[in-house]
């Protein structure tokens, strides 16, 4: 991230919500399950496939999760009854992890039965690091409990290199991303180089001991790296996937499809978009200018 970039995303707190919404509309598929089966569709026609996510995190009262809970039931129908080629992804907290594990790991459950029954898959999202034994432990005890779950690790975590210790014997479905959560040096690498070294070193051990991978990324060097991997171990097409966001590099996401790989999109909706939004604004190498942009515009429009 560039200087003027870093200076932005730390004021990203003070730009007023509409200026964030309408830069992050690209991000989001829109409110309802409607935008989001609309967009699967679209990507479908186009050759990939989708995971579905609603929008939420962080609850602070047991009874949000059951309206996630339920919104996620309806994920789940709308992906049998409109015929999607798509699975679901969810975040620990806004299940309640932070409130009670044995709470959360309950409503996980349900959904993860709900998947069972249809024949679908749940992606468990990695949130910051406070999160990540509580995340490991959700997904260790729905999987040895038999249900279709995968987990996601991080390449800036210094303990995930010996996490996959463990996580390579299971055969672990597992989508492997660089990490988004802002962490202390004690638990993360910051060095950019080091990130992508770790996610390539991290990414051969994945493929070489069999766990099929989600390689998350948009970042065409760690791109090129994986299809090097992937030629070399002379993997079939369905060992591995590569997954994009919503609203990033759609001319890369065309490249990877044509280059004969698999090609999912993470697909979020809801209507609590905000937390996500400002982690992607701050991704964007153009979000600055944007940002400035709009901020110019509604200083001398509103003549504050
Ligand atoms: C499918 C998927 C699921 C993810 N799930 C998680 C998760 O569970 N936990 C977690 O911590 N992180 C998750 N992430 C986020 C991930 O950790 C990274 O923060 C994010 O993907 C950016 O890293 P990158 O590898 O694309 O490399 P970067 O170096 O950040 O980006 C490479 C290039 O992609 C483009 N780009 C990247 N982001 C944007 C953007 N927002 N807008 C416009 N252009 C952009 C730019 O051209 C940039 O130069 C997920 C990412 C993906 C793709």
């Amino acid at each position: 991230m560039n200087l003027l970039n870093q200076a932005i995303a730390h004021t990203l707190p003070i730009v007023p919500k509409p200026v964030v919404g309408y830069f992050s509309a690209r991000y989001i598929s829109g409110e309802r399950l409607e935008d989001a089966v609309h967009t699967v569709k679209k990507l479908m026609d186009q050759g990939a496939c989708a995971t579905i996510d609603v929008l939420g995190e962080h609850i602070t009262r047991r009874e949000e999760s059951t309206g996630y809970a339920q919104q996620y039931l309806g994920v789940l129908d709308a992906i049998v009854r409109e015929k999607l080629d798509a699975n679901i992804s969810l975040k620990p907290t806004q299940m309640g992890l932070k409130l009670d594990r044995n709470f959360c790991l309950d409503t996980v459950r349900g959904i993860a039965q709900a998947a069972r029954e249809r024949g679908l898959f749940v992606r468990i999202d990695m949130e910051d690091v406070t999160c990540t034994d509580d995340t490991f432990w959700l997904y260790q005890t729905l999987l040895k409990e038999g249900y279709p779950v995968g987990v996601v690790i991080q390449a800036y975590l210094r303990r995930t290199d010996a996490d996959l210790d463990w996580l390579i014997p299971l055969k672990a479905n597992l989508r492997l991303c660089k990490g988004i959560y802002v962490e202390p040096r004690e638990h993360a690498y910051k060095d950019r180089e080091i990130i992508r070294m770790n996610y390539l070193h991290l990414l051969e051990r994945l493929l070489q001991g069999g766990c099929y991978t989600g390689i998350a990324t948009h970042d065409e060097e760690m791109v090129w790296g994986a299809t090097r991997i992937i030629r070399q171990l002379g993997l079939p097409r369905d060992r591995y996937e590569f997954q994009m966001l919503l609203g990033v590099d759609e001319e890369l996401r065309h490249i990877i499809i044509q280059g004969g790989h698999k090609l999912r999109v993470y697909v979020p909706f809801g209507r609590h978009w905000y937390a996500y939004s400002v982690r992607r604004l701050k991704e964007n190498p153009a979000m600055a200018g944007y940002v400035l942009k709009a901020l110019f515009k509604r200083r001398y429009t509103n003549g504050t």
